[in-house]
């Protein structure tokens, strides 16, 4: 089994990463793909803006009725700061036989040297980078990077069509009352609205 890990804080998901999502499932041959809402991302300690469980709802309806895509409350379940490396441990644990891809916009990619046990990480899934709009890879910072050999190796760039949507954008345009219709799915967007969540 040819499994995709795509893990964020979905705060809230959108339609940037579905299409992440579909695009690497079909052009990198997965048989699946799942989501991973962090409890607290490493990179945003004390930026809480909707719950674990808020934020699991709105991915489950997001996911809808995708065969290929699901979801895990893994990191929600484990609590505190949700580390990648921690969590693929957990998962090759729990299916021994699956081979893992941890899937990442090209903006995690660039801080990816500051995240934990990345040596680790790369053994033990392969990663793949998809672009974003906004950030590339330049020469220079594929020095600057300082990722150990054994991370290029196991990272596979992928081009995906460039969609400009950052859950942040989607959180001010609500709080300011603003259209964000056809950036989520629409029953995304209807559990927002009834649980009054980013106002
Ligand atoms: P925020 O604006 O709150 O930081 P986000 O929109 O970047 O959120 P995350 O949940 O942090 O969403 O992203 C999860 C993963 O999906 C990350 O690896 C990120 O790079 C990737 N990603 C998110 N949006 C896009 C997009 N529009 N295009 C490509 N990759 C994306």
């Amino acid at each position: 089994m040819k499994t995709g890990i795509l893990g964020g804080t979905f705060d809230p998901v959108h339609i940037g990463h579905l299409a992440v999502a579909e695009r690497v499932h079909s052009d990198c041959g997965l048989d699946k793909v799942v989501f991973i809402p962090a409890n607290i991302s490493p990179f945003k300690v004390g930026q809480v803006n909707s719950s674990g469980e808020h934020r699991l709802n709105m991915l489950r309806l997001a996911i809808g009725e995708n065969p290929h895509f699901t979801c895990s409350d893994i990191e929600l379940r484990r609590g505190g700061t949700s580390y990648t490396v921690d969590t693929m441990e957990d998962l090759k644990v729990l299916y021994p036989d699956d081979e893992f891809f941890f899937i990442m916009g090209m903006d995690s990619f660039l801080e990816l040297n500051g995240w934990k046990g990345v040596d680790r990480l790369a053994e033990l899934c392969q990663l793949i980078v998809v672009t974003r709009p906004g950030y590339d890879l330049t020469q220079e910072q594929r020095r600057s990077l300082e990722l150990p050999p054994t991370v290029w190796q196991r990272t596979r760039f992928l081009q995906v069509p460039g969609l400009d949507i950052a859950a942040t954008e989607i959180r001010d345009r609500i709080r300011r009352g603003q259209s964000v219709r056809y950036l989520l799915l629409p029953e995304v967007e209807t559990y927002i609205h009834e649980n009054g969540i980013y106002r």
